[in-house]
């Protein structure tokens, strides 16, 4: 399982993945144990077990604030995978969202029997022509030559 670093260093500061300062979660995280103590359970249902290693975790979709009911106890296996998730989740929606621009607002080039055609996008290119998605960006990506005789390429 990969951790997700908690924090990164911007020139002289240190900044974490949580958008405020290294010494701010520091700050939060000793308000924690100071008032609630340690964590000393896994308070996720689906827990395997793995781990006897417990902490305060901050829960998904909240922000980091001295608020406990902002904050779970998670073993360290179980903490790991959230944030794990909540990366990938974000990654995929991002590269979901330039996917989509690409097919509805990227123009492209196709090439047949020597006549280039110019489509505003990868979108109305297979709607006049029947071909599959997939198959186009196979092309455009160079994984195939040509897709039935077109030759296709991003029109810039
Ligand atoms: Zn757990």
């Amino acid at each position: 399982m990969k951790t997700v670093k908690q924090w990164k260093r911007v020139g002289r500061r240190i900044e974490t993945k949580y958008g405020i300062s290294y010494s701010m979660y520091q700050n939060i995280h000793y308000w924690m144990k100071k008032n609630f103590g340690k964590a000393g359970k896994c308070e996720n249902e689906n827990c395997s077990g793995k781990s006897t290693k417990y902490g305060w975790a901050l829960k998904i979709g909240y922000i980091y604030e001295k608020n406990r009911e902002n904050f779970v106890m998670l073993c360290s296996s179980c903490h790991s995978k959230q944030d794990t998730t909540e990366f990938q989740r974000k990654k995929m929606s991002k590269l979901w969202k330039g996917a989509t621009r690409e097919y509805h607002y990227v123009p492209i080039i196709v090439e047949k029997n020597g006549i280039k055609t110019r489509y505003p996008s990868i979108k109305s290119f297979l709607e006049e022509s029947g071909l599959k998605r997939s198959s186009v960006k196979d092309v455009l990506y160079g994984k195939n030559k040509t897709l039935f005789g077109n030759k296709i390429s991003y029109a810039n």
